[in-house]
């Protein structure tokens, strides 16, 4: 005969009302935006323009990869701009 398992499994969704989101950044936009991530209901949140945090909705994932192409390609131009300097 199996044992029924009596044992509550505690959603993610119930942990996070009781203790709250355990966020994790789980990228880095530009130097002030991030996004985070619960790591209990994988709720995702980033930070918008006056460094508050907000639900990261498709609309803000749209914004977010603009953001980190601008961010990256003016890194890239920089890194550029020393090598070239190195070299000639
Ligand atoms: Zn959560």
């Amino acid at each position: 005969m199996k044992k029924p398992t009596n044992k509550p499994t505690l959603l993610p969704k119930m942990y996070c009302n009781l203790f709250g989101h355990d966020y994790e950044v789980t990228k880095r936009v530009t130097y002030h935006v991030k996004e985070y991530t619960c790591r209990h209901c994988k709720k995702e949140l980033t930070t918008n323009s006056n460094g508050k945090l907000i639900e990261l909705t498709p609309k803000f994932k749209e914004i977010n990869a603009i953001l980190e192409r601008i961010h990256t390609s003016r890194n890239a131009r920089l890194k550029k701009k020393t090598l070239a300097s190195s070299i000639y």
